[in-house]
């Protein structure tokens, strides 16, 4: 790897698109040789608008990775019934590899159900109970595309993880839970807080950790006083105010006593979509093992 960049503070910035282009390359590389391109799938239901923007931006990494992918829109008032014969009309397409149901779907719609459609080979956010409980069983699984893009700026930046004492604040079956079982499990070795809006003194609690994880939502909560010093820092959050995209770190406060962290943007969202990719090419394979 060539000198990383820094920070103003000296703190190496754990520059997520750089390491998407990276692995978007690879994949391209990878796809080249195979007998057919996997097909990203996404299901979009209503008109979020952060949701259009993140979908667009799965689809153009995916072709950029020389994959096809397709968006199946729904109105935002679809029942249940219609979103459902969706799902399960993409799960038995056989040109589909990987299928999404972006998140949040309307109230109304039973999402777990929608999710429960998705066979467990073509789960490409890793978010079904099967993918999450083969996860938690350390069983092979397509893993949630947020924590996985954690883990690997970690390893491609060459933190140290075995043994160390990592806090992850935030409990989401999205984010937190899958992330803490990925530090832990035997191979990343990490000691594993999981903190939560119920956390007493989470300053102290973070002060303690070799890694801070921050994926809670609430702007520029983690600052100088929850990072011990040489400590890395990794923000998952994103708060949307007057300035753009706000992360759950106070980044000026904190790069000055981190020894690494990630910018917001520019870091953990971009490797979410890099392993959604990633996850796409991965599933593809398994299915024409067989
Ligand atoms: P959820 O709302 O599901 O979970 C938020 C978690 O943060 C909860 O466990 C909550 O605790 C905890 N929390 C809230 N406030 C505090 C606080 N003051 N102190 C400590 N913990 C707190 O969110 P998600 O996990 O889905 O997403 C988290 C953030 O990450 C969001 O900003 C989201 O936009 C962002 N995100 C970013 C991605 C990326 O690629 N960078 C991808 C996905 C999400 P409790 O359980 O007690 O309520």
């Amino acid at each position: 790897m060539s000198e990383p960049k820094r920070t103003a503070g000296g703190a190496v910035l754990l520059d997520g698109n750089s390491l998407r282009d990276k692995i978007i390359a690879d994949v391209r590389a990878a796809v080249a040789g195979l007998s057919s391109a996997p097909c990203l799938a996404t299901v979009l239901i209503g008109d979020d608008g952060p949701s259009q923007v993140y979908v667009r931006n799965k689809h153009r990494q995916a072709q950029l990775a020389g994959m096809t992918s397709r968006n199946e829109s729904l109105p935002r008032d679809v029942s249940q019934r219609d979103a459902e014969a969706l799902v399960r009309s993409l799960a038995n397409d056989p040109t589909v590899s990987g299928i999404i149901v972006q998140q949040p779907v309307p109230e109304h719609l039973d999402g777990e159900a929608l999710l429960a459609l998705i066979p467990f080979e073509k789960d490409v956010d890793g978010l079904t109970i099967t993918s999450m409980g083969r996860l938690l069983r350390g069983l092979d699984s397509l893993v949630p595309c947020t924590p996985l893009g954690v883990m690997r700026l970690l390893e491609h930046y060459g933190a140290n993880i075995a043994g160390r004492r990592a806090v992850v604040v935030g409990r989401s079956s999205l984010v937190g839970m899958p992330l803490a079982v990925l530090l832990a499990r035997k191979g990343a070795d990490a000691t594993v807080t999981i903190a939560h809006s119920r956390t007493a003194d989470l300053a102290k609690v973070c002060r303690e950790a070799d890694i801070v994880v921050s994926a809670t939502g609430q702007a520029r909560s983690i600052g100088r006083e929850h990072v011990k010093p040489g400590a890395w820092v990794i923000d998952v959050g994103i708060s949307r105010a007057d300035a753009g995209i706000v992360g759950d770190v106070d980044f000026a406060a904190v790069e000055s006593v981190a020894a690494a962290i990630t910018p917001m943007p520019g870091g953990t969202g971009p490797m979410t979509v890099a392993c959604l990719v990633e996850n796409t090419l991965t599933a593809w394979r398994r299915q024409h093992a067989r």
